[in-house]
């Protein structure tokens, strides 16, 4: 009887991981349909220097508008995507959208620096420097200088000298690298010895806490001291009231972003919310 029930709960496992399977063929079907149809846009927050006031760049996130379920976020196409080769599809688009961008931009007398989110799997792929390369060169106006390019510090970056060497690739190019969500990762010192990253970007899950949480406000000052150390630069993300940024100038971190500042916004918003914000810089929270 026990190998009756055995047998039975293993035809459960098998339709449940075939319908697994199904589902998730119907997720990349969708997704390649999504990127033939332009229906991913990318939206941009600001990131400002709350000491002197000045909007130092804007971050791109893509989002996807579905035509029957909205405007999704990241985490529920980007997960589906992480290991197939359509994240470097999508991944190269973003990179070519941004510099259309921000030559849209320049146009409109906003010269601005954009960082762009990278994956690992899109950093390793072999067209990548060639593809920056080229990019870069279809828009000659936008200065490589502009580029910030951000990658997950907890994303399995496999091989640390080869990332190490692609990365210098890019900044003979001009590109600057930060590290994002930095301190999340299992090897973040590692990565700061070897990775020649301009940028430690704080995770948002310390900023957020680090009033109420004493620990999350040692790991925030253990960052911007580490940043001072290493002469690497410092922001800080998820920053969603004006308390989080007095206590981050306090501890010297200049450089944010957040709701508390601007949510994420259409491209098309930006250079009238940056005009607006040098005219007067005002906490949302
Ligand atoms: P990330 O790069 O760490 O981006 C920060 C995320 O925090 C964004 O979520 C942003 O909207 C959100 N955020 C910003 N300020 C606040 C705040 O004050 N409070 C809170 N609670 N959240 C805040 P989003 O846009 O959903 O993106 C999630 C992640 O998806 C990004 O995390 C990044 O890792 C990834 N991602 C986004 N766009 C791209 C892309 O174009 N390519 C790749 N490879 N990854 C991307
Ligand atoms: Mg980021
Ligand atoms: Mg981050
Ligand atoms: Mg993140």
């Amino acid at each position: 009887q026990a190998k009756d029930k055995g047998k039975h709960c293993y035809q459960f496992f098998d339709i449940d991981s075939a319908e697994a399977a199904k589902s998730r063929r119907d997720s990349l079907e969708a997704i390649a349909n999504a990127i033939d149809n332009k229906e991913f846009v990318l939206y941009y927050q600001p990131k400002v220097n709350i000491k002197t006031g000045v909007v130092v760049g804007a971050e791109a996130l893509i989002r996807w508008q579905h035509p029957t379920r909205g405007l999704l976020l990241p985490s529920v196409f980007l997960p589906t995507i992480e290991e197939h080769e359509m994240s470097i599809t999508l991944g190269e688009w973003v990179i070519e959208s941004v510099l259309e961008q921000m030559s849209i931009w320049q146009a409109q007398e906003l010269t601005i620096p954009v960082s762009v989110n990278i994956g690992a799997s899109q950093l390793q792929g072999n067209k990548f420097i060639a593809h920056i390369a080229d990019a870069l060169a279809t828009y000659p106006a936008i200065a490589p200088e502009l580029l910030d390019l951000e990658i997950l510090e907890t994303s399995a970056l496999e091989d640390i000298s080869r990332i190490s060497d692609l990365m210098n690739a890019c900044i003979q190019m001009g590109l600057k690298f930060s590290l994002d969500d930095f301190g999340t990762g299992y090897s973040s010192l590692t990565y700061l010895k070897r990775l020649p990253a301009a940028l430690l970007k704080i995770d948002q899950t310390f900023v957020r806490d680090m009033l109420v949480d004493s620990s999350d406000l040692a790991i925030v000052k253990a960052v911007i001291g580490l940043a001072e150390i290493f002469d690497r630069g410092v922001i800080a993300e998820g920053v969603e009231t004006k308390a989080h940024g007095d206590k981050l100038l306090s501890l010297n971190c200049h450089i944010v972003q957040g709701y508390g500042i601007a949510r994420p916004m259409p491209a098309d918003e930006l250079p009238a919310w940056v005009v607006q914000w040098h005219l007067n810089p005002t906490w949302t929270a």
